[in-house]
């Protein structure tokens, strides 16, 4: 087996040049699952707005408000941490939607 590169090695990836790029960015171009939200079984537990690593959940006055869907790339981890009890988001397949 051959040595494994060091790190001085290996060619420069990907740069970060400040804070606050991924606001720049809009991952929700990738999304092939969208999340639905239902706000009649919604309890505001917020646990989606902590699991989101996108920032793509929108919360006024401790209220959920709905998806910042330029920058939801459809994970789904919003979905999965939502309390089964509750199961608040659906994540539906984007060609369902026309937009
Ligand atoms: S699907 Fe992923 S990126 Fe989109 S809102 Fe849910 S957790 Fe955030
Ligand atoms: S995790 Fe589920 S119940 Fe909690 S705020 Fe998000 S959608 Fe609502």
């Amino acid at each position: 087996m051959s040595k494994l590169k060091g790190w001085k090695e290996i060619p420069i990836g990907g740069i970060i040049p400040r804070g606050g790029t991924a606001y720049e960015y809009e991952t929700g171009s990738w999304r092939s699952f969208r999340p639905v939200h239902d706000k009649e079984k919604c309890i505001n537990c917020l646990e989606c707005w902590f699991a989101c690593p996108d920032a793509a959940i929108i919360v006024e006055d401790d209220q959920f408000k709905g998806f910042d869907l330029t920058h939801c790339k459809g994970c789904g981890i919003c979905a999965a941490v939502c309390p089964p009890k509750v199961s608040a988001i659906a994540m539906k397949p984007e060609s369902e939607f026309e937009e």
